[in-house]
């Protein structure tokens, strides 16, 4: 049977347990054509452009 080689430190358990990395996964990045953030993969709320193309009108 598996046995672990190494008993897992305090700080490297707490770490796994905590969920910081889940907070920061949403992945934010920024517009590159108005340098808003935005989720990727989605339109830019801030200007209605996807990948270089105008998707929806956005009121100035
Ligand atoms: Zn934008």
């Amino acid at each position: 049977m598996a046995v672990p080689k190494r008993k897992t430190s305090k700080a490297r358990r707490d770490k796994r347990r905590s969920s910081t990395w889940k907070l920061e996964m949403p992945g934010m990045v920024k517009c590159p054509k108005c340098g808003e953030y935005k989720l990727a993969h989605r339109v830019c709320k801030a200007c209605g452009t996807y990948d270089g193309k105008e998707i929806i009108k956005v009121e100035a």
